[in-house]
């Protein structure tokens, strides 16, 4: 790599000829500041080819953005084992030893806004890890905040509409969120993390990230345990004040990018250690959350984080398009030892993410040098498509099973068998749901009291331009969590709580709310 100035911009890479310019067939180009014109003052000609071509090809450098994620920043770095306890629950080699290190592509992003919009707005924060394992990619595709706003991946698209633009007028306004999060009252724990200091992170390096999905391990007895990944910033969180994100908005849309890009460059090298909750497979059945509802959390002190590892970055990518845009992370990648869950939301993510770059990238996006496994070339019958790169499988055989040779099954690596039961239908959450106690207890339990009011100031700031109606639906959603709540926010919306909130509900002791194991039911 040829030496780089302040923000990366360099010579070109050594190894490479690049004395002469061509065309992309490899003809030399005799000049490129003056087009092909019938006299010093004609029209142009159409044979200027290397014009033609250099149009052509401007007109093609954008690829549809990413739905949601589409503005980020990544890096290359190291993650090391540091304990190896784990490896009693997974076969997965990456763990298999304290010491062992796998290389890892990481991106950071955010949910809502464009490719080029700013970093420093109130959103969670992707937090998708590709490890390049010896037995193919694991993509750990996370964010960072430990839950999600719907529990069912049919609500996911219309969760998403809610956050950017309102059709009509292409404007934002915070009405269509707080509609949809007033009807769908299991996105409280999401929102109160997200209206809470830590929805404005510093930096990428001063935040937490999370699998958020339970995900289960098996090893080589045929044993499963569920299991839920934390990468702990060893940074420090560290948040942004509202005012100060506004600013730094409008003076530098790439704040987050340029400060992971930097810190890199300088040589200092974040690190995260990854901790994992694990519960056996049939712990699941009788323990008082549903252990696959992507709007909770497991207690800490119910399964007490193990320590696995340390993440590191400390290689900033050489170009931004071939390596950050072009990266492509799905919740279908995992390597043996590592499985899904029931989770229904994870479910509904498996297909969607392969889908959603094939749409991007095209059919072999796994081409791709970032997204390429390092352990092997594609061992498939998978042949052809857009850009068929690596071999298409040469002229042996496209099927299987054959009598020429070729990629056969693993059995060794068949996850445990998993019983599953019960009637086809549609089921609306009903059982082990409670949308209230845990953003209750981080309301009131977790947080200091300076935290408490910064909450409280970001919601009324966001809903005040929001129809009374739907800030009514909300402050009863606010009280069901805790009552303090409710009535802080009421407060500063200038609303009575008793016009808002049921006489059932206005009757109970704060801490019976507080309490209450199925506040759900009180109205
Ligand atoms: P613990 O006291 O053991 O854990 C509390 C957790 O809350 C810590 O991990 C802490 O992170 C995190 N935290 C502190 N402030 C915030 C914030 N503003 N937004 C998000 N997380 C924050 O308690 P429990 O495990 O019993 O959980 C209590 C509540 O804490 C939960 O209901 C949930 O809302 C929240 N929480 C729980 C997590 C879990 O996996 N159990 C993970 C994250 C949040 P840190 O150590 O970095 O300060």
């Amino acid at each position: 790599m040829g030496k780089k100035h302040k923000h990366g911009l360099g010579e070109p890479n050594e190894d490479e000829d690049r004395e002469t310019l061509t065309t992309n067939s490899g003809e030399p180009v005799p000049d490129n500041q003056n087009s092909k014109t019938a006299g010093p003052e004609g029209p142009m000609l159409m044979e200027d080819y290397h014009y033609l071509e250099k149009m052509a090809q401007f007109n093609r450098e954008e690829i549809p953005e990413r739905i949601v994620h589409a503005k980020g920043g990544g890096a290359f770095g190291t993650f090391t084992v540091t304990n190896d306890e784990i490896s009693e629950y997974t076969m997965a080699d990456l763990f298999s030893e304290v010491g062992k290190e796998t290389d890892v592509f990481v991106r950071f992003s955010t949910v809502a806004g464009s490719r080029g919009s700013a970093d420093t707005v109130r959103d969670p924060r992707g937090f998708a890890v590709k490890f390049y394992t010896e037995e193919g990619n694991w993509d750990l595709v996370g964010n960072n905040t430990p839950v999600f706003f719907v529990r069912d991946p049919s609500k996911f698209s219309d969760f998403i509409h809610t956050q950017k633009e309102v059709p009509g007028s292409g404007l934002k306004d915070p009405t269509p969120q707080w509609d949809f999060w007033s009807l769908s009252p299991e996105s409280l724990h999401q929102i109160t993390i997200l209206f809470s200091d830590r929805g404005i992170p510093a930096s990428w390096r001063h935040m937490n990230g999370y699998s958020s999905h339970t995900l289960s391990l098996y090893n080589e007895d045929e044993e499963r345990y569920w299991v839920k990944f934390h990468f702990k910033t060893d940074q420090g969180i560290k948040n942004l004040d509202p005012e100060e994100a506004k600013r730094l908005a409008g003076e530098n849309p790439h704040y987050h990018r340029e400060d992971l890009w930097t810190a890199i460059e300088e040589g200092n090298y974040p690190t995260w250690t990854l901790k994992a909750q694990i519960m056996p497979e049939k712990e699941a059945e009788e323990y008082h959350i549903n252990p696959f509802d992507l709007t909770r959390v497991w207690p800490h002190g119910d399964y007490p984080p193990i320590e696995v590892g340390t993440l590191e970055l400390n290689k900033n990518p050489n170009n931004f398009f071939q390596d950050v845009e072009q990266s492509a992370f799905s919740p279908a990648h995992v390597v043996p030892g590592i499985g899904h869950s029931p989770d229904k939301m994870l479910q509904g993510r498996i297909p969607s993410y392969d889908d959603a770059h094939r749409y991007r990238l095209s059919t072999n996006f796994e081409n791709i040098p970032v997204n390429k496994p390092k352990n092997t070339d594609k061992n498939n019958y998978h042949q052809n498509g857009y850009m068929r790169t690596d071999g298409n499988l040469g002229s042996g055989p496209n099927y299987e099973p054959n009598s020429f040779g070729g990629p056969t099954e693993k059995p060794s690596v068949k996850q445990p068998p998993l019983k599953i039961s019960g009637n086809a239908d549609r089921y609306k959450a009903q059982e082990r749901i409670d949308n209230y106690k845990q953003p209750g207890d981080l309301f009131h339990k977790v947080m200091t009291e300076e935290q408490r009011q910064h909450l409280m100031d970001n919601y009324a700031e966001n809903m005040k331009p929001v129809d009374k109606k739907i800030q009514k639906r909300q402050l009863v959603h606010f009280y069901k969590a805790d009552p303090d709540l409710g009535r802080g926010v009421a407060k500063r919306l200038n609303i009575d709580i008793k016009e808002a909130i049921d006489q059932e509900l206005l009757e109970l002791d704060d801490n019976e709310i507080r309490n209450a194991k199925r506040v759900n039911d009180l109205l």
